[in-house]
């Protein structure tokens, strides 16, 4: 519950912030996926639990288009270039 993963690409150098998966907290279910448009990973609320009103479900936060793709789990590929992106977790709640 609400880890973050620190996403770092050894190639092209783009890096975020994301639960870099499926992750549950108090506003519900979100999955790290890609966002066409803005070239980026962002995490996704897939599953709304009522508690909150900013976010809309299947929605990129950021350009809040529909222009999603599922990230696969395994390759963890770079939204810009492809390569596989390192995943550190980080520790939040210290
Ligand atoms: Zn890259
Ligand atoms: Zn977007």
């Amino acid at each position: 519950m609400g880890l973050l993963n620190r996403l770092e690409c050894p190639r092209c150098g783009y890096t975020t912030e994301g639960s870099a998966g499926m992750d549950a907290g108090f506003s519900g279910m979100v999955e790290t996926m890609i966002c066409r448009t803005d070239r980026e990973l962002v995490d996704v609320l897939v599953w709304d639990s009522g508690y909150s009103s900013s976010s809309e479900v299947g929605t990129c936060y950021k350009c809040k288009g529909t222009n999603l793709e599922t990230w696969d789990p395994v390759k963890h590929p770079c939204p810009r270039c492809g390569e596989q992106v390192r995943v550190t977790p980080m520790r939040i709640w210290d």
